[in-house]
């Protein structure tokens, strides 16, 4: 799975994705007393592109695939988003995770707005020269509307670095010459960044490390819960655990969870899920429930599977101090106000899973300057951008008495509109 946009997932939700898009923004706009024309430029993407992507596929017919890059808006630099594979990709659902771009790249302030593309298909049922033929002329269609410094695109559900060298193979046959900045989310060999695969993991934890400062929690030794144990949650538990001493009490995927007061070592059980494609059965754990594992007394608690896991049936059980929202909408808006009333902090999305993103950008700039950096250099720079991002946030939460959550949002519509207005309309 990809470093950027799995974005509220609303894959799930009855409500139109683009309608919840929509009700998140106009709540944020209310909040900053907005006019009506900065509303409308951000409500209706500045382009949507559908195209018909016809693929020979292995049996000698031609298949044609329905594909989407929709462009929500470029006030702060490139557009920037992952494209997605599923069978349910829809207009609408592109359309808002296109939207909810714009907001994560603005909130930890990388200079990209915001994009998404989504080819409607099932992955699972074709072969792999035909993702490859599928994915060089959903590349080359879109191919007129993308560039370095116009939309690049990344990972998302499905697609993942090997897509990600294809596509920045045909736009270079495309263009006549190599550009590893037009894509992210490559291997390194081909201008990929060292420290993007851990990279969300990490931002999450560095998030969660400063809201533990501000409770006065110390994390040596806090209590850790962590729900999901894929790119995410395996990598934040081993950061957490190995580089501030936290105790990870409870971990789960979706067999189940495994529970160790004394502590579970991040590794062996990476090891062990590797081995029997699970957590469950960890030597000296004992079994609980994903949903146990969600009201487990514990300091931190980071979903990091699925989306609209805390809810307002369970959100007056929980009982963790802080909640870092490493997947995308795991907290539905009824839970958040009882979890706020509550007093728990919840780290937004938008911001606790940036840290992908963030890396990403850093690709496409060594890219576009053709410079490698360390791992040292990108993790570095990852903190101090979540770690400024985080303080911004915090600070008009506690200056508007709202949630982070809204205060993410007001931070990023903020930041969107202001750049808008500094750039003036032309002609
Ligand atoms: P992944 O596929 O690598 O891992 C997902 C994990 O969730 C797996 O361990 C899986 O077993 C577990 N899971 C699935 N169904 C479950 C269930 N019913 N109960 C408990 N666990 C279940 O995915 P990932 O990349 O780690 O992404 C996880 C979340 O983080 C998603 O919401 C994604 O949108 C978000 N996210 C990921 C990135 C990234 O860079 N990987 C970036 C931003 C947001």
């Amino acid at each position: 799975m990809s470093d950027q946009t799995r974005c509220p997932s609303v894959l799930s939700s009855k409500l139109n994705p683009y309608e919840v898009a929509l009700q998140q923004f106009r709540a944020a706009a209310d909040i900053l007393e907005l006019g009506e024309e900065y509303r409308k430029q951000l409500e209706i993407p500045m382009r949507v592109m559908t195209v018909a992507i016809p693929v020979r596929v292995d049996d000698g017919r031609i298949e044609v695939f329905v594909g989407h890059r929709v462009q929500h808006n470029d006030a702060r630099g490139p557009f920037k988003g992952g494209i997605r594979y599923h069978p349910q990709v829809t207009l609408d659902e592109v359309k808002a995770l296109a939207m909810w771009m714009t907001w994560k790249t603005a909130v930890v302030d990388i200079p990209f707005g915001g994009a998404k593309g989504g080819v409607q298909c099932d992955p699972k049922k074709m072969s792999d020269n035909e993702i490859e033929r599928l994915t060089r002329r959903y590349a080359y269609m879109v191919s007129k509307i993308l560039g370095p410094y116009t939309d690049v695109p990344a990972p998302d559900v499905y697609t993942e670095a090997k897509h990600m060298t294809w596509f920045y193979d045909t736009y270079s046959q495309v263009v006549g010459h190599s550009e590893p900045a037009v894509i992210t989310g490559k291997p390194v060999i081909v201008w990929g960044s060292p420290g993007r695969n851990e990279a969300t993991g990490r931002g999450t934890v560095i998030t969660a490390v400063e809201a533990a400062k501000k409770l006065g929690i110390d994390v040596r030794g806090a209590t850790v819960a962590i729900q999901g144990y894929g790119n995410a949650g395996s990598h934040a538990a081993r950061i957490i655990a190995e580089e501030h001493g936290a105790k990870i009490i409870a971990v789960s995927d979706s067999k189940g969870g495994i529970y160790n007061s004394d502590g579970l070592n991040p590794f062996k059980v990476l090891e062990h899920k590797k081995r029997t494609g699970s957590v469950v059965g960890f030597d000296g754990s004992r079994s609980i429930s994903n949903d146990e594992l969600l009201e487990l007394d514990v300091d931190i608690l980071i979903p990091a599977a699925l989306e609209e896991v805390i809810t307002r049936e369970n959100a007056d059980r929980i009982r963790a101090k802080i909640i870092v929202e490493a997947a995308n909408g795991p907290t539905t808006p009824e839970a958040d106000e009882k979890l706020y009333e509550k007093g728990i902090v919840v780290v937004p999305d938008i911001l606790a899973n940036a840290g992908g993103v963030t890396v990403s950008y850093f690709e496409w700039v060594q890219g576009v300057t053709r410079m490698r950096w360390t791992l040292d250099e990108v993790r570095s720079r990852l903190k101090e951008k979540m770690i400024d991002a985080f303080e911004d946030v915090y600070g008009i939460s506690k200056e508007k008495k709202i949630n982070m959550r809204k205060a993410a949002m007001v931070l990023a519509v903020q930041r969107v509109v202001d750049a808008i207005k500094a750039r003036g309309i032309w002609p």
